[in-house]
Protein backbone atom coordinates (compact mmCIF):
# COMPACT_ATOMS: atom_id res chain seq x y z
CA UNK A 1 0.00 0.00 0.00
CA UNK A 2 1.32 3.29 -0.98
CA UNK A 3 2.05 5.61 2.02
CA UNK A 4 2.31 8.91 0.01
CA UNK A 5 -1.11 10.88 0.62
CA UNK A 6 -1.65 13.39 -2.52
CA UNK A 7 -3.73 16.41 -2.82
CA UNK A 8 -5.35 15.48 -6.10
CA UNK A 9 -4.81 11.83 -7.83
CA UNK A 10 -5.65 12.35 -11.47
CA UNK A 11 -6.37 9.41 -13.24
CA UNK A 12 -5.71 9.14 -16.99
CA UNK A 13 -3.05 10.77 -18.58
CA UNK A 14 -3.89 11.87 -22.19
CA UNK A 15 -4.90 15.36 -23.54
CA UNK A 16 -7.41 16.35 -20.57
CA UNK A 17 -5.49 14.33 -17.97
CA UNK A 18 -2.12 16.22 -18.17
CA UNK A 19 -3.66 19.25 -18.81
CA UNK A 20 -5.49 18.85 -15.32
CA UNK A 21 -1.99 17.71 -13.37
CA UNK A 22 -0.70 20.93 -14.58
CA UNK A 23 -2.85 23.01 -13.35
CA UNK A 24 -3.55 21.54 -10.42
CA UNK A 25 0.50 21.55 -9.53
CA UNK A 26 0.58 25.05 -10.35
CA UNK A 27 -1.55 25.99 -7.45
CA UNK A 28 0.72 24.13 -5.76
CA UNK A 29 -1.08 20.71 -4.98
CA UNK A 30 0.61 17.85 -4.84
CA UNK A 31 -0.59 15.44 -7.90
CA UNK A 32 0.05 11.88 -8.66
CA UNK A 33 -0.68 11.10 -12.42
CA UNK A 34 -1.46 7.49 -12.61
CA UNK A 35 -1.49 6.46 -16.44
CA UNK A 36 -2.02 2.34 -17.73
CA UNK A 37 0.15 2.89 -20.60
CA UNK A 38 3.90 2.71 -20.39
CA UNK A 39 4.36 6.48 -21.68
CA UNK A 40 1.82 9.24 -21.69
CA UNK A 41 -0.46 10.78 -24.72
CA UNK A 42 -0.83 7.75 -27.00
CA UNK A 43 -3.92 9.44 -28.33
CA UNK A 44 -2.64 12.51 -28.32
CA UNK A 45 0.50 11.40 -30.38
CA UNK A 46 -1.78 10.02 -33.39
CA UNK A 47 -4.11 13.04 -33.20
CA UNK A 48 -4.34 15.47 -36.37
CA UNK A 49 -2.81 12.40 -38.87
CA UNK A 50 0.57 13.04 -36.37
CA UNK A 51 0.21 16.77 -36.74
CA UNK A 52 -2.45 17.78 -33.52
CA UNK A 53 -5.09 19.88 -34.41
CA UNK A 54 -5.04 21.66 -31.13
CA UNK A 55 -7.70 23.78 -31.37
CA UNK A 56 -10.06 25.91 -33.79
CA UNK A 57 -9.19 29.77 -33.94
CA UNK A 58 -12.77 31.57 -33.48
CA UNK A 59 -12.70 34.15 -30.99
CA UNK A 60 -16.40 34.62 -30.59
CA UNK A 61 -17.23 32.09 -27.71
CA UNK A 62 -21.12 32.20 -28.18
CA UNK A 63 -20.02 31.15 -32.26
CA UNK A 64 -17.50 28.42 -31.43
CA UNK A 65 -20.01 26.85 -28.57
CA UNK A 66 -22.79 26.67 -31.08
CA UNK A 67 -20.63 23.50 -32.37
CA UNK A 68 -20.99 21.51 -29.20
CA UNK A 69 -24.46 22.02 -30.08
CA UNK A 70 -26.86 20.76 -26.83
CA UNK A 71 -23.90 21.30 -24.68
CA UNK A 72 -23.59 24.74 -25.94
CA UNK A 73 -24.95 26.38 -22.22
CA UNK A 74 -23.06 23.75 -20.16
CA UNK A 75 -19.89 24.75 -21.53
CA UNK A 76 -20.15 28.47 -21.57
CA UNK A 77 -18.59 28.84 -17.98
CA UNK A 78 -15.55 26.53 -18.43
CA UNK A 79 -14.88 28.11 -21.76
CA UNK A 80 -15.41 31.59 -19.74
CA UNK A 81 -12.46 30.40 -17.55
CA UNK A 82 -9.95 28.72 -20.28
CA UNK A 83 -11.10 29.77 -23.59
CA UNK A 84 -9.02 29.64 -27.04
CA UNK A 85 -6.97 32.99 -26.25
CA UNK A 86 -6.08 30.87 -23.32
CA UNK A 87 -4.72 27.84 -25.51
CA UNK A 88 -2.89 29.67 -27.70
CA UNK A 89 -0.81 31.44 -24.64
CA UNK A 90 -0.53 28.38 -22.49
CA UNK A 91 0.92 26.74 -25.57
CA UNK A 92 3.06 29.73 -26.08
CA UNK A 93 4.43 29.55 -22.97
CA UNK A 94 5.27 25.88 -23.57
CA UNK A 95 7.33 26.84 -26.05
CA UNK A 96 5.36 25.81 -28.61
CA UNK A 97 3.84 28.88 -30.88
CA UNK A 98 0.65 27.61 -32.77
CA UNK A 99 -0.01 28.08 -36.63
CA UNK A 100 -3.53 28.59 -37.99
CA UNK A 101 -4.75 26.92 -41.39
CA UNK A 102 -7.42 26.03 -43.26
CA UNK A 103 -10.71 25.87 -41.62
CA UNK A 104 -9.29 27.83 -38.61
CA UNK A 105 -7.78 24.78 -37.43
CA UNK A 106 -4.63 25.40 -35.34
CA UNK A 107 -1.70 23.47 -34.98
CA UNK A 108 1.92 23.37 -33.11
CA UNK A 109 4.09 25.17 -35.52
CA UNK A 110 6.21 22.21 -35.59
CA UNK A 111 3.68 20.31 -36.83
CA UNK A 112 4.43 17.32 -34.85
CA UNK A 113 1.52 16.00 -32.42
CA UNK A 114 5.30 14.23 -30.43
CA UNK A 115 5.89 18.00 -30.14
CA UNK A 116 2.56 18.95 -28.27
CA UNK A 117 2.86 15.75 -26.04
CA UNK A 118 6.46 16.15 -24.93
CA UNK A 119 5.88 20.21 -23.79
CA UNK A 120 2.38 19.01 -21.81
CA UNK A 121 4.95 16.15 -20.15
CA UNK A 122 8.03 18.61 -19.73
CA UNK A 123 5.63 20.89 -17.46
CA UNK A 124 4.67 18.23 -15.66
CA UNK A 125 8.03 17.28 -14.67
CA UNK A 126 8.69 21.09 -14.20
CA UNK A 127 5.76 21.02 -11.54
CA UNK A 128 6.65 18.51 -10.06
CA UNK A 129 3.83 15.76 -10.50
CA UNK A 130 4.16 12.76 -9.64
CA UNK A 131 3.97 10.32 -12.87
CA UNK A 132 3.67 6.44 -12.37
CA UNK A 133 3.21 4.32 -15.80
CA UNK A 134 2.33 1.16 -16.80
CA UNK A 135 -0.22 2.13 -13.58
CA UNK A 136 -3.63 0.32 -14.41
CA UNK A 137 -6.39 1.48 -11.89
CA UNK A 138 -8.48 -1.41 -11.35
CA UNK A 139 -11.13 0.05 -8.98
CA UNK A 140 -12.51 3.09 -7.98
CA UNK A 141 -13.06 3.40 -3.97
CA UNK A 142 -15.69 5.68 -2.57
CA UNK A 143 -17.49 6.41 1.08
CA UNK A 144 -20.40 8.56 2.31
CA UNK A 145 -20.49 10.54 -1.07
CA UNK A 146 -17.06 10.64 -1.66
CA UNK A 147 -13.76 8.99 -3.60
CA UNK A 148 -11.43 7.96 -1.11
CA UNK A 149 -9.10 5.79 -3.08
CA UNK A 150 -7.84 3.77 -6.65
CA UNK A 151 -6.83 0.56 -6.19
CA UNK A 152 -3.94 -0.68 -8.85
CA UNK A 153 -1.68 -3.86 -8.81
CA UNK A 154 1.53 -1.32 -7.55
CA UNK A 155 -0.83 -0.16 -4.62
CA UNK A 156 -3.92 1.61 -3.12
CA UNK A 157 -3.49 5.47 -3.93
CA UNK A 158 -5.48 7.89 -1.67
CA UNK A 159 -6.24 11.89 -2.12
CA UNK A 160 -8.29 14.12 -1.46
CA UNK A 161 -9.66 14.94 -4.76
CA UNK A 162 -9.78 12.79 -7.74
CA UNK A 163 -9.84 13.86 -11.37
CA UNK A 164 -11.08 11.42 -13.87
CA UNK A 165 -9.44 11.62 -17.13
CA UNK A 166 -9.89 8.40 -18.87
CA UNK A 167 -11.11 8.99 -22.09
CA UNK A 168 -13.59 7.49 -23.86
CA UNK A 169 -13.48 4.17 -26.62
CA UNK A 170 -12.29 5.56 -29.86
CA UNK A 171 -9.38 4.22 -30.64
CA UNK A 172 -9.19 1.73 -27.51
CA UNK A 173 -4.95 0.75 -28.83
CA UNK A 174 -4.55 4.38 -27.36
CA UNK A 175 -5.30 3.21 -23.83
CA UNK A 176 -9.07 4.32 -24.14
CA UNK A 177 -11.28 1.23 -23.56
CA UNK A 178 -14.08 2.65 -21.52
CA UNK A 179 -12.95 2.31 -18.03
CA UNK A 180 -14.03 5.51 -16.53
CA UNK A 181 -17.55 5.03 -18.41
CA UNK A 182 -17.85 1.36 -16.44
CA UNK A 183 -16.29 3.06 -12.99
CA UNK A 184 -18.75 6.39 -13.05
CA UNK A 185 -22.12 3.88 -13.64
CA UNK A 186 -21.06 1.77 -10.77
CA UNK A 187 -20.65 4.87 -8.94
CA UNK A 188 -24.55 6.06 -9.82
CA UNK A 189 -24.07 7.90 -12.78
CA UNK A 190 -25.69 8.50 -15.74
CA UNK A 191 -23.56 7.16 -18.38
CA UNK A 192 -24.85 7.38 -22.44
CA UNK A 193 -23.85 4.28 -24.44
CA UNK A 194 -20.96 5.58 -26.81
CA UNK A 195 -21.93 6.09 -30.34
CA UNK A 196 -18.99 6.77 -32.51
CA UNK A 197 -19.75 10.05 -34.13
CA UNK A 198 -16.51 11.27 -36.08
CA UNK A 199 -16.02 7.97 -38.15
CA UNK A 200 -15.30 6.76 -41.89
CA UNK A 201 -18.11 5.21 -43.72
CA UNK A 202 -18.24 1.82 -44.89
CA UNK A 203 -19.81 1.62 -48.44
CA UNK A 204 -20.18 -1.47 -50.47
CA UNK A 205 -18.67 -0.42 -54.09
CA UNK A 206 -15.64 -2.21 -55.15
CA UNK A 207 -14.95 0.88 -57.46
CA UNK A 208 -14.72 3.03 -54.21
CA UNK A 209 -12.26 0.34 -52.37
CA UNK A 210 -10.25 -0.20 -55.32
CA UNK A 211 -9.14 3.32 -55.21
CA UNK A 212 -7.49 2.95 -51.16
CA UNK A 213 -5.01 5.34 -50.62
CA UNK A 214 -6.28 8.19 -52.81
CA UNK A 215 -7.40 11.66 -51.89
CA UNK A 216 -9.64 14.15 -54.16
CA UNK A 217 -9.16 17.89 -52.41
CA UNK A 218 -12.29 19.49 -54.01
CA UNK A 219 -15.89 16.65 -54.68
CA UNK A 220 -19.02 17.13 -53.58
CA UNK A 221 -20.79 14.69 -52.11
CA UNK A 222 -24.74 14.41 -51.70
CA UNK A 223 -26.53 11.68 -49.69
CA UNK A 224 -29.96 10.04 -50.04
CA UNK A 225 -32.25 8.41 -48.37
CA UNK A 226 -34.09 5.72 -50.03
CA UNK A 227 -33.35 7.90 -53.10
CA UNK A 228 -34.54 10.86 -51.90
CA UNK A 229 -31.90 13.69 -51.58
CA UNK A 230 -31.21 14.70 -48.10
CA UNK A 231 -27.64 17.01 -47.73
CA UNK A 232 -24.66 17.52 -50.07
CA UNK A 233 -21.14 18.70 -48.41
CA UNK A 234 -17.98 19.78 -50.34
CA UNK A 235 -14.28 19.02 -49.34
CA UNK A 236 -11.86 16.63 -49.36
CA UNK A 237 -12.74 12.68 -49.53
CA UNK A 238 -9.88 10.21 -49.07
CA UNK A 239 -10.53 6.48 -50.59
CA UNK A 240 -10.12 3.76 -48.51
CA UNK A 241 -9.87 -0.20 -48.43
CA UNK A 242 -13.37 -0.09 -46.57
CA UNK A 243 -15.09 2.97 -48.01
CA UNK A 244 -14.42 6.36 -47.74
CA UNK A 245 -12.53 8.97 -44.70
CA UNK A 246 -11.66 12.45 -45.10
CA UNK A 247 -12.71 15.30 -43.27
CA UNK A 248 -15.61 16.54 -45.29
CA UNK A 249 -16.91 12.15 -44.63
CA UNK A 250 -15.60 12.43 -40.89
CA UNK A 251 -18.09 15.56 -40.35
CA UNK A 252 -20.54 13.86 -42.14
CA UNK A 253 -20.78 10.53 -40.02
CA UNK A 254 -23.33 11.74 -37.26
CA UNK A 255 -25.88 12.97 -40.07
CA UNK A 256 -25.29 9.45 -41.78
CA UNK A 257 -25.99 7.66 -38.64
CA UNK A 258 -29.42 8.67 -38.10
CA UNK A 259 -30.25 8.18 -42.27
CA UNK A 260 -28.89 5.13 -41.41
CA UNK A 261 -31.75 4.05 -38.88
CA UNK A 262 -34.34 5.13 -41.08
CA UNK A 263 -33.48 3.00 -44.32
CA UNK A 264 -31.42 2.64 -47.53
CA UNK A 265 -28.91 5.55 -47.60
CA UNK A 266 -26.60 5.90 -51.20
CA UNK A 267 -24.57 9.10 -52.04
CA UNK A 268 -23.60 10.44 -55.52
CA UNK A 269 -19.93 11.89 -55.80
CA UNK A 270 -19.56 15.23 -57.94
CA UNK A 271 -16.30 15.05 -59.46
CA UNK A 272 -16.98 18.80 -61.15
CA UNK A 273 -18.73 20.61 -58.68
CA UNK A 274 -18.63 23.78 -59.95
CA UNK A 275 -19.39 22.43 -63.44
CA UNK A 276 -22.94 21.89 -64.71
CA UNK A 277 -23.99 18.96 -66.56
CA UNK A 278 -24.39 20.71 -69.78
CA UNK A 279 -20.92 22.38 -69.22
CA UNK A 280 -19.37 19.35 -68.13
CA UNK A 281 -20.75 17.65 -71.54
CA UNK A 282 -19.38 20.49 -73.66
CA UNK A 283 -16.36 20.09 -71.94
CA UNK A 284 -16.24 15.99 -72.95
CA UNK A 285 -16.97 16.83 -76.09
CA UNK A 286 -14.40 19.14 -76.67
CA UNK A 287 -11.72 16.81 -75.21
CA UNK A 288 -13.04 14.08 -77.50
CA UNK A 289 -12.32 16.29 -80.38
CA UNK A 290 -8.93 16.76 -79.53
CA UNK A 291 -8.03 13.40 -79.03
CA UNK A 292 -10.53 11.73 -82.00
CA UNK A 293 -7.95 9.12 -82.41
CA UNK A 294 -6.99 8.22 -79.08
CA UNK A 295 -8.09 5.12 -77.38
CA UNK A 296 -10.80 6.19 -75.18
CA UNK A 297 -9.00 4.87 -72.07
CA UNK A 298 -5.98 7.94 -73.05
CA UNK A 299 -8.64 10.17 -73.01
CA UNK A 300 -10.33 9.44 -69.95
CA UNK A 301 -7.61 10.09 -67.56
CA UNK A 302 -7.60 13.84 -68.56
CA UNK A 303 -11.16 13.84 -67.43
CA UNK A 304 -10.63 12.46 -63.70
CA UNK A 305 -8.64 12.92 -60.87
CA UNK A 306 -5.29 11.76 -61.08
CA UNK A 307 -5.20 7.92 -60.22
CA UNK A 308 -8.87 7.19 -60.09
CA UNK A 309 -9.46 6.75 -63.78
CA UNK A 310 -9.27 2.55 -63.25
CA UNK A 311 -11.27 2.60 -60.72
CA UNK A 312 -14.32 4.66 -62.07
CA UNK A 313 -13.99 2.92 -65.37
CA UNK A 314 -15.11 -0.13 -63.35
CA UNK A 315 -18.67 2.07 -62.92
CA UNK A 316 -19.23 1.41 -66.62
CA UNK A 317 -18.27 -1.82 -67.72
CA UNK A 318 -20.73 -1.57 -70.66
CA UNK A 319 -18.40 0.87 -72.12
CA UNK A 320 -14.94 -0.29 -73.97
CA UNK A 321 -12.64 1.82 -73.17
CA UNK A 322 -10.25 -0.28 -75.55
CA UNK A 323 -12.34 1.88 -78.26
CA UNK A 324 -11.12 4.69 -80.25
CA UNK A 325 -12.74 8.00 -79.30
CA UNK A 326 -14.08 8.71 -82.53
CA UNK A 327 -16.37 5.97 -81.85
CA UNK A 328 -18.13 6.50 -78.82
CA UNK A 329 -21.75 6.96 -79.75
CA UNK A 330 -23.68 10.48 -77.74
CA UNK A 331 -25.40 7.59 -74.99
CA UNK A 332 -22.09 6.61 -74.10
CA UNK A 333 -20.55 9.96 -73.83
CA UNK A 334 -23.54 11.10 -72.15
CA UNK A 335 -23.36 7.89 -69.66
CA UNK A 336 -19.35 9.28 -69.01
CA UNK A 337 -20.75 12.52 -68.37
CA UNK A 338 -23.82 11.64 -66.15
CA UNK A 339 -21.21 9.39 -64.02
CA UNK A 340 -18.71 11.85 -63.16
CA UNK A 341 -21.57 14.07 -61.95
CA UNK A 342 -22.65 11.09 -60.14
CA UNK A 343 -20.49 8.73 -58.97
CA UNK A 344 -22.49 6.18 -57.42
CA UNK A 345 -21.94 4.87 -53.79
CA UNK A 346 -23.95 2.51 -51.40
CA UNK A 347 -23.53 3.35 -47.35
CA UNK A 348 -23.11 0.07 -45.50
CA UNK A 349 -22.48 1.63 -41.97
CA UNK A 350 -20.04 3.63 -40.34
CA UNK A 351 -17.00 2.08 -39.44
CA UNK A 352 -16.21 1.11 -35.57
CA UNK A 353 -14.67 2.60 -32.46
CA UNK A 354 -11.64 1.31 -33.68
CA UNK A 355 -11.35 3.79 -36.24
CA UNK A 356 -13.30 6.30 -34.77
CA UNK A 357 -11.59 10.36 -34.21
CA UNK A 358 -14.27 10.60 -31.50
CA UNK A 359 -17.30 9.12 -30.25
CA UNK A 360 -19.89 10.53 -28.09
CA UNK A 361 -21.20 9.09 -25.14
CA UNK A 362 -20.36 9.49 -21.22
CA UNK A 363 -21.99 10.97 -18.19
CA UNK A 364 -24.79 13.18 -19.10
CA UNK A 365 -23.88 17.00 -18.09
CA UNK A 366 -27.07 17.50 -15.63
CA UNK A 367 -25.03 15.39 -13.64
CA UNK A 368 -21.67 17.82 -13.65
CA UNK A 369 -21.28 21.00 -12.14
CA UNK A 370 -20.67 23.49 -14.96
CA UNK A 371 -18.53 25.63 -12.92
CA UNK A 372 -15.35 23.28 -11.82
CA UNK A 373 -16.34 19.60 -13.61
CA UNK A 374 -17.37 17.98 -10.09
CA UNK A 375 -19.39 15.50 -10.29
CA UNK A 376 -22.46 16.04 -8.59
CA UNK A 377 -22.73 12.44 -6.89
CA UNK A 378 -19.25 12.44 -5.17
CA UNK A 379 -18.22 15.18 -3.64
CA UNK A 380 -14.24 15.38 -4.60
CA UNK A 381 -14.50 13.57 -7.54
CA UNK A 382 -13.75 15.85 -11.00
CA UNK A 383 -14.37 14.18 -14.87
CA UNK A 384 -12.65 15.45 -17.57
CA UNK A 385 -12.55 15.24 -21.68
CA UNK A 386 -13.87 12.20 -23.44
CA UNK A 387 -15.94 10.84 -20.49
CA UNK A 388 -18.08 13.56 -20.52
CA UNK A 389 -21.72 13.15 -23.31
CA UNK A 390 -20.31 16.23 -25.43
CA UNK A 391 -21.14 16.12 -29.44
CA UNK A 392 -18.65 18.00 -31.42
CA UNK A 393 -17.24 18.05 -34.98
CA UNK A 394 -13.82 17.54 -36.13
CA UNK A 395 -11.11 20.32 -36.56
CA UNK A 396 -10.01 20.65 -32.94
CA UNK A 397 -12.85 21.35 -31.10
CA UNK A 398 -12.06 17.51 -28.91
CA UNK A 399 -8.83 18.46 -28.22
CA UNK A 400 -10.47 22.32 -27.19
CA UNK A 401 -12.60 20.82 -24.93
CA UNK A 402 -9.80 18.41 -23.37
CA UNK A 403 -7.70 21.82 -22.38
CA UNK A 404 -10.67 23.72 -21.51
CA UNK A 405 -12.26 20.99 -19.04
CA UNK A 406 -8.67 19.77 -17.52
CA UNK A 407 -8.07 23.15 -17.03
CA UNK A 408 -11.11 24.28 -14.95
CA UNK A 409 -10.83 20.85 -12.91
CA UNK A 410 -7.35 20.97 -12.09
CA UNK A 411 -8.46 24.87 -10.62
CA UNK A 412 -11.29 23.85 -8.95
CA UNK A 413 -9.96 20.53 -7.04
C1 LIG B 1 -6.99 9.16 -34.71
C2 LIG B 1 -7.48 10.32 -33.90
C3 LIG B 1 -7.15 11.61 -34.29
C4 LIG B 1 -7.63 12.70 -33.55
N1 LIG B 1 -7.28 13.95 -33.94
C5 LIG B 1 -7.76 15.02 -33.26
C6 LIG B 1 -7.37 16.33 -33.60
O1 LIG B 1 -6.50 16.55 -34.45
N2 LIG B 1 -7.96 17.37 -32.93
C7 LIG B 1 -8.88 17.17 -31.94
O2 LIG B 1 -9.40 18.15 -31.39
N3 LIG B 1 -9.21 15.92 -31.55
C8 LIG B 1 -8.67 14.85 -32.17
N4 LIG B 1 -9.00 13.60 -31.77
C9 LIG B 1 -9.81 13.43 -30.55
C10 LIG B 1 -8.91 13.69 -29.32
O3 LIG B 1 -7.66 13.07 -29.51
C11 LIG B 1 -9.58 13.16 -28.05
O4 LIG B 1 -10.81 13.81 -27.90
C12 LIG B 1 -8.70 13.40 -26.83
O5 LIG B 1 -7.44 12.82 -26.96
C13 LIG B 1 -9.38 12.85 -25.58
O6 LIG B 1 -8.55 13.12 -24.48
P1 LIG B 1 -8.90 12.55 -23.06
O7 LIG B 1 -7.90 13.14 -22.12
O8 LIG B 1 -10.32 12.72 -22.74
O9 LIG B 1 -8.68 10.98 -23.16
P2 LIG B 1 -7.55 10.09 -23.85
O10 LIG B 1 -6.65 10.87 -24.71
O11 LIG B 1 -8.28 8.95 -24.45
O12 LIG B 1 -6.68 9.62 -22.62
C14 LIG B 1 -7.16 8.74 -21.66
C15 LIG B 1 -5.97 8.13 -20.96
O13 LIG B 1 -6.41 7.40 -19.83
C16 LIG B 1 -5.68 6.20 -19.76
N5 LIG B 1 -6.47 5.21 -19.03
C17 LIG B 1 -7.65 4.67 -19.41
N6 LIG B 1 -8.06 3.77 -18.48
C18 LIG B 1 -7.12 3.77 -17.50
C19 LIG B 1 -6.98 3.04 -16.31
N7 LIG B 1 -7.86 2.11 -15.93
N8 LIG B 1 -5.91 3.28 -15.52
C20 LIG B 1 -4.96 4.19 -15.90
N9 LIG B 1 -5.05 4.90 -17.05
C21 LIG B 1 -6.11 4.70 -17.84
C22 LIG B 1 -5.48 5.81 -21.20
O14 LIG B 1 -4.44 4.90 -21.37
C23 LIG B 1 -5.23 7.16 -21.86
O15 LIG B 1 -3.86 7.49 -21.89
C24 LIG B 1 -8.48 12.50 -32.44
C25 LIG B 1 -8.79 11.20 -32.04
C26 LIG B 1 -8.29 10.12 -32.76
C27 LIG B 1 -8.61 8.74 -32.30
Amino acid sequence: MSRDKFDVIVVGGGASGMMAAIQASSRGKKVLLLEKNQRLGEKLRISGGGRCNITNEEYDVRAFLSHYKQAEDFLYSPFSQFGIVNTFVFFESLGLPLIVQARNRAFPDTQKAIDVCNALIACLKKNSVTIKTNCDVKKVNHAGGKVISVETPQGLFFAESFILSTGGVSHPETGSTGDGFRWLKNLGHIVKDPTPTIVPLAVEEEWVKSLAGVSLSFMKITFYLEGKRQFSKTGKVLFTHFGLSGPLILNSAGDVSELLQNGIVTATIDAYPDTNLADCDKKVVNLFNSMKNNELKTAFKELVPAGTARGIQAILPEIDFSKKVHSITRDERRKIVNTLKALPITITGLMGNDRAVAADGGVILTEVDTKTMRSKILSNLYLTGDLLHINRPSGGYSLQLCWTTGFVAGNSV
